[in-house]
């Protein structure tokens, strides 16, 4: 790959050109080669890790502590568990390498399943037949005519009799992945692994906010990955305008809303289809707080954008002091704390409580350090609806609590307001916990802990509404790369000359 000074001269034409040759040859649809390719993202994560703290570190000030838990080993977690691991397997299980059609692969083994039918076969043969459908051929066709039209009916319609139809995922082609500063390594790998594995070639734009973790996936990712497949493209906003400029299979963009108003009018042009991961509120309402329970005070610090509680709760005084406690605990020495990315975003923060209404709110907290690029974490309580904290995105270490009168009012709360990223509760109420997965809109719903859903490969992760669209991690990365292509295959045994003209009325009413 050029220097991205050469290739911007040139608009990037020349790469994604290159790209499409690799594409079009059909060098990453092989099964060997994805399953390298996502070998080798295990084996970046595991020969790199020290070089991955140090990048963070060095971008965002994260402790090792914070990097491991976020980024590599929710990556390795993917990589030794399911996710990465998960990728090697379904695409390579003895009985599928056996097979000589590779794109069926998938299918076959798991990640197609349901639209596969796996019965299907058997089921065929157990009739006398063949999967093509040619059954009654061997079979007493009135013997078997019951279940036959019941298995057809389940399966394919009467009108397409003798057929079966299946799914075949096919790759999409060339596609580009944004990421963005706060998360650079895993919103990379993440992503990258679902649209290697479903076969796709890539180009990876990695924030140019987080300089040197963009640098480490430049320097590394074309010697652990096929680097005629995958290039990384670094720089800022005019590079991502540049790349958008071409036409892609599909775009993953993980970032602002703003910007990603951007990218969705930009693909319109080529009729690219986009998937959003944009900012937004993961508000959590609180109904049960135990106070020999320090993990759910730990969760509300680092998870949650707002607090949302009600009124004369017994435990009100107490939450309260146990934040700080919890506040106090966490951040026992300054490193312990990620700073603030940059004068830009502190004084962005900083705005947001320079409201007098909004200030007078803080009750712990409140100290900028503008020199070490530091914010005290702050809690504030009923800071106004209509201030910026709150109908603004914080993404930062401020966290309003919000009393309503009674905990159910926290639904019509959050049913007047954009549909967030993810909404969290703690309860025990299992009736509130249904009014909530049932009258509520958001990304996911999780009870009773924070942020853990996003480790989850079993369960989608994604926006709705303002918060995106567009759902990957595990299997689900795999079927975003994907195109679910509906295959019929029907034999010339039998005609149904009534589909066609001349037309009568007898044939109506068959
Ligand atoms: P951003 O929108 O400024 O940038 C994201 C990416 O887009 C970067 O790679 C950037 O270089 C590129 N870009 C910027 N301007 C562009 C333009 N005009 N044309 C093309 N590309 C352009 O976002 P950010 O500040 O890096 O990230 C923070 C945002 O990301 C927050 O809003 C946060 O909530 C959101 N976020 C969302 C998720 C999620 O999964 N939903 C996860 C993490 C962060």
């Amino acid at each position: 790959m050029g220097s991205v000074p050469e290739e911007m001269a040139l608009g990037f034409g020349d790469l994604v050109g290159d790209l499409r040759e690799v594409y079009e040859s059909g060098r990453t649809r092989d099964l060997e080669w994805r399953q390298s390719q996502l070998r080798g993202l295990v084996r970046l994560l595991e020969e790199k890790e020290e070089d991955i703290f140090d990048v963070l570190r060095e971008d965002l000030g994260k402790h090792r502590g914070e990097s491991f838990r976020d980024e590599v080993g929710f990556s390795f977690l993917c990589a030794s568990n399911e996710c990465f691991a998960f990728c090697l397997s379904n695409l390579g299980s003895p009985s599928v390498q056996s097979s000589n059609v590779t794109i069926y692969i998938p299918l076959c083994s798991g990640w197609g399943s349901e639209e596969v039918r796996r019965g299907q076969a058997a089921e065929l043969q157990e009739l006398g037949g063949t999967r093509e459908g040619m059954f009654l051929l061997n079979t007493p066709a009135w013997r078997h005519s019951v279940s036959l039209l019941s298995w057809l009916s389940a399966h394919t319609p009467l009108v397409a009799f003798p057929a079966t139809a299946f799914v075949v995922p096919e790759p999409l082609g060339v596609v580009l992945i944004f990421s963005c500063w706060n998360l650079p390594i895993g919103l990379v790998l993440e992503p990258l692994s679902g649209a290697l594995a479903a076969g796709n070639a890539v180009v990876v734009k990695p924030s140019e906010l987080a300089p040197s973790t963009s640098a480490f996936l430049a320097a590394n990712l074309p010697k652990y990955l096929d680097p005629k497949a995958v290039k990384v493209v670094e720089g800022g906003a005019d590079v991502g305008e540049r790349l958008m400029e071409h036409r892609w299979d599909k775009v993953l963009f993980t970032g602002s809303s703003r910007v990603g108003r951007m990218i969705m009018t930009k693909a319109a042009k080529h009729l690219t289809p986009v998937a959003l991961e944009l900012g937004s509120k993961c508000p959590c309402i609180v109904d049960w707080l135990d106070s020999n329970r320090d993990s759910q005070v730990h969760h509300l610090c680092s998870s949650c954008s707002s607090v949302l509680r009600r009124q004369n709760d017994r435990n009100n005084a107490s939450m309260i002091e146990m934040l700080k406690t919890t506040l106090k605990k966490f951040f026992t020495k300054p490193e312990y704390m990620s700073r603030i990315l940059n004068e830009k975003h502190l004084k962005r923060l900083s705005d947001l409580l320079a409201d007098r209404r909004v200030a007078a709110s803080v009750v712990h907290g409140g100290h900028f350090n503008p020199k070490t690029l530091t914010i005290e974490p702050t809690l504030l309580l009923n800071p106004p609806l209509d201030s910026d904290i709150m109908t603004e995105e914080i993404f930062g270490p401020l966290l309003p609590i919000i009393t309503v009168k009674k905990i159910e009012d926290s639904i019509t709360f959050l049913k007047s307001k954009p549909k967030p990223l993810a909404i969290y509760a703690f309860t025990r109420n299992e009736k509130l916990k249904n009014r909530i997965i049932e009258e509520t809109s958001s990304g996911s719903v999780t009870f009773n802990d924070a942020i853990v859903q996003y480790g989850l490969d079993s369960i989608p992760f994604g926006g709705v509404g303002h918060s995106g669209f567009g759902q990957y991690h595990g299997k689900y990365s795999f079927e975003m790369f994907s195109h679910k292509k509906a295959v019929l295959k029907r034999s010339f045994l039998i005609e149904f000359m009534f589909r066609y003209p001349p037309w009568d009325e007898t044939k109506i009413s068959m």
